[in-house]
């Protein structure tokens, strides 16, 4: 288990990427946080590996449910995703279990239709909330009641398709690049605002964190824009 970093505060389990990865494109894949990081820190590479052991071993429910701390949000995956089937049935497990704690993931896998149909149950529980991740190889999700689910668009060039709901939520790969050109602005004596404007809707909602400015003493934890499950109505 990983304790959160400043920008999720929340608490995740983490998995080798790629290799967990059934559902990934060429478009996550080539540029994967996670891969880069377990590239050039090996210690992460390390525990991960480690993790995927775990995973695949009988103590993984028990442990997991004993050692979770107690009323948290915990994110099913930093790195990595839903693996496979029996996977998923031990989270089902786990968070059965853990009803004083908010779960939630970014997934995938949803384009297997073997693991999707137990990502629905795991889904289904009252304190877990399961986003599907979008980008434009994988195009709208056609996963039997994919409406119902938020989805996250990840951008690489500030557009987004028309497939994209209104309170559906954006990732830009380059807001840091937005960052740079504010401070640069400011340093110049310049409105950053007219250099590089802040960015907070493309077709959905884009992430607070990634709209272009420094967000001091915000998390996902407070967000909760992802954690909370979506409002069905807004997204049938
Ligand atoms: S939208 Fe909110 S909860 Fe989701 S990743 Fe961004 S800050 Fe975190």
């Amino acid at each position: 288990m990983s304790a959160g970093n400043s920008k999720t505060e929340c608490f995740s389990f983490d998995l080798p990427a790629k290799i967990t990865c059934p559902g990934m494109t060429g478009e996550c894949g080539k540029d994967c946080y996670a891969a880069k990081l377990m590239r050039v820190y090996k210690g992460v590479a390390a525990k991960y590996a480690r993790n995927l052991e775990f995973a695949n071993s009988s103590q993984m429910v028990s442990h997991m449910i004993e050692e979770i701390p107690t009323s948290c949000q915990f994110r099913i995956h930093v790195s990595g995703d839903f693996k496979d089937a029996k996977y998923v049935r031990n989270w089902i497990k786990i968070c059965k279990a853990r009803p004083d704690v908010i779960f939630y993931a970014y997934t995938r896998s949803w384009q297997v239709k073997e693991i999707w149909q137990h990502i629905r149950k795991l889904h289904a529980l009252p304190n877990v909330n399961v986003n599907l991740s979008v980008d434009d190889e994988t195009g709208t999700p056609k996963c039997y009641k994919a409406q119902e689910y938020r989805w996250c668009y990840l951008t690489k060039t500030d557009n987004t398709p028309d497939w994209i709901r209104h309170d559906d939520i954006i990732f830009r790969s380059n807001h840091l690049g937005q960052k740079t050109r504010r401070k640069n602005a400011v340093k110049k004596g310049l409105n950053p605002n007219d250099i590089a404007p802040l960015i907070k809707r493309l077709g959905g909602l884009v992430c607070p964190k990634e709209q272009g400015q420094d967000t001091p003493n915000f998390s996902c934890a407070k967000c909760m824009l992802c954690i909370d499950k979506p409002k069905i109505p807004a997204y049938v």
